[in-house]
């Protein structure tokens, strides 16, 4: 309660209007109590908002007309703004959304023939400099908030919605069925913002989506990673990358702190809660630098007590990364050498590159604030 009311104090300062959009369904009752209302107003907001997709107070006719006069005065449904919307040849499609007027995040909808997924981001940038990442290049600026987060489901939502020439879908109809944690950013060092925008994807009032369809993919913070298995267990992805500590130190330099050891047992415990009974763990295929028969042997030692299904993702260039994509041979070679193990292996297809919407290429505009493109990176020391 009291972390809550914080949280609405700080809303408050920055905008003197409470932005709803930050609040899950337990939020809002808090918040409605604290305005003298019954909690159970709550529900009724979450389905205006979430499900109608409406913002505006005056016309929420089942709710009486001086609560309405009172969040009128008090509060506000605010989405973060549209920039661009872009669709590929393969029907993919990317928003670029704007977050204040320095910053911008991408959001990449990617539909399948059984399955809508929509790839959202977590942080303007990202702190944690993973070398052959262009968000990790680009350096932090800062955490999106939960409005920012769930704003961009509400914001991919209304407008395939609309395209498909629905105001509101049949029941039990969805065109987003899924919803990854795979844009920029480190979803588990905006940990309380993350958690709350993704109880909102989860509740039957607004989007209901089931927790096996949400996915949240980290780098691998171990102690964020116990706390997610209590509070919002969800569909886990793990970047792992490398085989051994020595690589993935530069890899995934995070790594240094939490190393394979350490994440692989957090995997087992987060697995306790889970939805799933395995853990994704995802490859990217750099060429010459992880991606040899050595380390497709290395990588089986690793994972061996953990239970998991491998995504190998052909690295996506990006300019003066110092990397290069692994060859398709090798590729198959690798994956080959896992499925022989018995592991069920894909490798990530790369969708929308007409329109750089692949994992690790998702830019948007960050004004760095850690000054990461003065630093010098030690490419050299994998290549
Ligand atoms: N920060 C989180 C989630 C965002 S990145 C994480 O690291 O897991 C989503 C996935 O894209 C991660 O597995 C990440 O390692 C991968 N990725 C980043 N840059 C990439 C690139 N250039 N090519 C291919 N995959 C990349
Ligand atoms: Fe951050 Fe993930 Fe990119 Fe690493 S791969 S820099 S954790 S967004």
């Amino acid at each position: 309660m009291v972390v809550i009311l914080l949280k609405m104090l700080l809303l408050r300062l920055n905008t003197s209007l409470v932005n709803l959009l930050n609040l899950d369904q337990t939020q809002l009752a808090e918040y409605f109590v604290g305005l003298g209302e019954k909690p159970f107003r709550a529900k009724q907001l979450m389905r205006w908002m979430h499900q109608r997709g409406m913002h505006d107070f005056t016309q929420m006719t089942d709710i009486a007309k001086s609560l309405r006069e009172k969040l009128a005065t008090e509060a506000e449904i605010s989405l973060p703004f549209v920039q661009s919307e872009q669709i590929s040849n393969d029907g993919t499609r990317k928003w670029l959304i704007g977050t204040d007027t320095a910053n911008s995040i991408e959001t990449v909808f990617i539909p399948e023939d059984d399955r809508g997924t929509l790839c959202i981001s977590s942080q303007v940038g990202c702190a944690l400099a993973c070398t052959f990442c262009s968000t990790g290049r680009q350096g932090f600026n800062r955490n999106l908030s939960a409005a920012e987060i769930i704003g961009q489901l509400a914001i991919a939502n209304q407008s395939l919605r609309q395209e498909a020439g629905y105001d509101m879908l049949p029941v039990g109809e969805r065109i987003i069925s899924n919803v990854v944690m795979m844009g920029m950013g480190e979803p588990l060092t905006n940990y309380d913002n993350v958690v709350t925008a993704m109880q909102i994807m989860l509740d039957d009032s607004a989007y209901g989506l089931s927790r096996r369809r949400v996915t949240l993919s980290t780098s691998g913070i171990v102690p964020a990673m116990d706390r997610l298995k209590e509070d919002c267990p969800v569909a886990l992805a793990v970047s792992l990358h490398a085989p051994n500590d020595e690589l993935r130190d530069v890899l995934v330099p995070i790594n240094k702190k939490y190393p394979i050891k350490e994440l692989m047992m957090a995997c087992n415990r987060y697995l306790e809660k889970a939805p799933r009974d395995f853990v994704t763990f995802e490859y990217v295929m750099l060429d010459g630098v992880n991606d040899t028969v050595e380390h497709a042997h290395q990588l089986l030692e690793v994972i061996k007590n953990v239970p998991c299904k491998l995504n190998l993702i052909p690295f996506n260039p990006f300019p003066n990364s110092g990397y290069e994509t692994s060859k398709l041979s090798h590729i198959r070679v690798f994956r080959d050498i896992l499925m022989q193990a018995g592991y069920v292996v894909t490798v990530r297809k790369t969708r929308g590159e007409d329109i750089d919407a692949a994992c690790g290429q998702l830019a948007g505009k960050v004004l760095d604030k850690t000054k990461r493109a003065l630093k010098k990176i030690p490419i050299e020391a994998v290549a």
